[in-house]
């Protein structure tokens, strides 16, 4: 069954191991709704549905929402966990994407000082999901994950002051030296 993501703080339950790798199964953390209450909700949203997964197919998600931000982030965090320049990111609100399958979460510390919890595949290890302590009504994916990577279009560049010197920055989409804008 795919079910809505419920992101609680107060029901799910954490194991931080070593490296401070915290493991959360789904079940802990997406709860409630049918594939139905889904589809109802898509005509409220009247969003573009979006769908996409992981490298294996063991993780699958669908976003009926509209996109709240669409950016690329240059952080040193985003590099490293990517391996690339950058990341490309679309952060949905949290109650209109579902995720099916078993999501491992690794907290760190972004440049406010809160946590963000990057979310990947405990099987292939593709990282598709963000959240940040600082935005909890909001859930992102990375767009590389799309079934149809042509449906991200990116609006922003954050966290631009630390790019690499070899990425080339598209000068056409308005950037940000530092963090995603306050709403
Ligand atoms: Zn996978
Ligand atoms: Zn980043």
């Amino acid at each position: 069954m795919m079910s809505k993501l419920k992101w609680s703080h107060t029901n799910a339950k954490f194991g931080v191991g070593c490296c401070g790798q915290l493991r959360v199964t789904g079940s802990m953390f997406f709860s409630g709704h049918s594939l139905d209450a889904m589809v109802e909700s898509s005509a409220i949203f009247k969003g573009v549905e979006m769908n996409g997964g992981c490298l294996c197919g063991a993780v699958r998600y669908k976003s009926d929402a509209e996109p709240v931000y669409q950016l690329y982030c240059h952080c040193r965090d985003c590099q490293r966990v990517s391996g690339s320049a950058s990341a490309p990111i679309i952060f949905f609100p949290s109650q209109g994407l579902s995720i099916e399958g078993e999501v491992t979460y690794y907290e760190s510390k972004g440049s406010s000082g809160k946590s963000i919890y990057r979310g990947f595949c405990a099987k292939c290890g593709s990282h598709l999901f963000g959240r940040l302590e600082r935005l909890p009504d909001l859930l992102s994916i990375r767009a590389g994950t799309l079934d149809d990577p042509a449906a991200f279009q990116p609006q922003l560049h954050i966290h631009a002051s630390q790019a690499a010197p070899w990425e080339y920055i598209d000068p056409s989409l308005r950037s940000f030296p530092h963090d995603v804008p306050q709403r």
